[in-house]
């Protein structure tokens, strides 16, 4: 994706790289290039510096607005666990651990887990902020994060991580 392209440019650039199937339950598959077993797409951040990014990560950026970066300890899942599928319906973020789970048993629904060691980071704290405020619940959050439910809500309604606006 070129450095001149403008959004809608390179937003539309990018879908028509992905097959997209008749039916919203249908995989989307990615056409361009591939990294292993996952499609790898040219992206350009908000930085302006272009970096190679999976392609699953950006359809997911693109329909939901934000994606997880390594600092957020998150990752996109497939839940239909073809990893060229660039099906938004299709994605979901969780945590690494649930991932690793996922490769293991695949269909099997290993979401909820928490995490023995996680604990929060500013980083995670806007993530659950910006979720609880789309409809994501606590309980959920907590999950994901690896933190009591208590503790997730005090971070989410600003009692605790008062330096994070
Ligand atoms: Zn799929």
């Amino acid at each position: 994706m070129g450095k001149r392209m403008s959004e809608p440019e390179r937003v539309s650039v990018f879908w028509s790289r992905v097959e997209r199937g008749a039916s919203r339950d249908d995989c989307w598959l990615w056409k361009g290039g591939r990294s292993g077993p996952y499609g790898i797409v040219q992206w350009r951040e908000h930085n302006g510096v272009t970096m190679p990014r999976h392609a699953h990560t950006i359809a997911f950026l693109l329909a939901r607005g934000w994606r997880p970066t390594r600092v957020s300890k998150l990752v996109v899942r497939h839940l239909c666990h073809q990893p060229l599928c660039c099906n938004p319906s299709h994605l979901r973020h969780g945590s690494q651990a649930d991932n690793a789970a996922d490769d293991q048993a695949v269909g099997r629904e290993a979401r909820g887990e928490t995490q023995a060691n996680a604990k929060l980071d500013d980083d995670m704290v806007r993530f659950m902020r910006w979720e609880a405020a789309r409809g994501t619940t606590h309980r959920e959050l907590a999950a994901i994060a690896g933190v009591a439910r208590q503790t997730a809500s005090k971070a989410i309604a600003k009692k605790t991580w008062t330096h994070i606006r």
